[in-house]
């Protein structure tokens, strides 16, 4: 099943929009049918999943952080990742810079937008994007190359349509200001439920989990 859903997804995606899999709770063997069926951008939300099923792919895929790292596990996670989409903290990404330069390893990383303004959520609210993002513009071995959100959760997937066209206006606001060591390349937002609407708002790329592996 997990072949035949990356094959029809991969097919039907809009040329142009990549697809993420949304790989956290999946054993390594699930991972790599849809790996041979095409897939080649994991999400995994926790450093110490990844670790374990890293190293049984074997293919060439890239691997994203789509969780919250905490900073007990950024050098694990600059080790094993190659793009960290959740930077929302000028803390959080001083500390992966650390640990970069400790490796002499350059890190691509997305901005996380707390585009439903939830408190309890992660990311940084759309107000304060472009302020963090002149700052993380400033670490040395830090790359931004887009913005990554979430979204509220609960509710129809219309619903999510105002908060992925906000996040889009912040991507193509930042994408002018031609900030050094910032280009607005990837624009991460849609899951399971609300890709299609994500991919008419702009997104680049979808990250879906249930779709590709079947319900958790
Ligand atoms: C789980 C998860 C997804 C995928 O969600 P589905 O509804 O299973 O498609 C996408 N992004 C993040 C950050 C996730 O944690």
């Amino acid at each position: 099943m997990i072949k035949q859903n990356v094959e029809r997804l991969l097919r039907e995606l809009p040329d142009g929009v990549l697809l993420e899999g949304a790989a956290k709770s999946r054993s390594a063997e699930e991972i790599d049918e849809a790996v041979k069926a095409g897939l080649a951008i994991i999400g995994e939300n926790y450093v110490q999943e990844a670790e374990k099923v890293i190293p049984e792919i074997e293919r060439d895929v890239r691997w994203h952080f789509i969780g919250h790292l905490q900073k007990n596990k950024v050098k694990k996670a600059v080790r094993i990742f190659d793009t960290i989409e959740t930077i929302d903290s000028l803390e959080l990404a001083e500390e992966i810079d650390k640990a970069c330069l400790r490796l002499d390893k350059d890190m691509t990383v997305y901005i996380e937008i707390n585009s439903g303004r939830e408190k309890q959520k992660f990311g940084v609210f759309p107000e304060h994007a472009e302020s963090l993002i002149r700052d993380v513009s400033k670490l040395k071995k830090l790359r931004i190359e887009g913005l990554m959100t979430i979204g509220p959760l609960s509710g129809a997937s219309e619903r999510a349509r105002a908060y992925f066209r906000e996040t889009k206006n912040i991507f193509d606001s930042i994408k002018e200001l031609n900030v050094k060591n910032v280009s607005m390349k990837y624009l991460s937002m849609g899951m399971s439920g609300t890709y299609k609407v994500a991919i008419e708002e702009g997104a680049n790329i979808v990250r879906l989990g249930a779709i590709l592996f079947g319900k958790r």
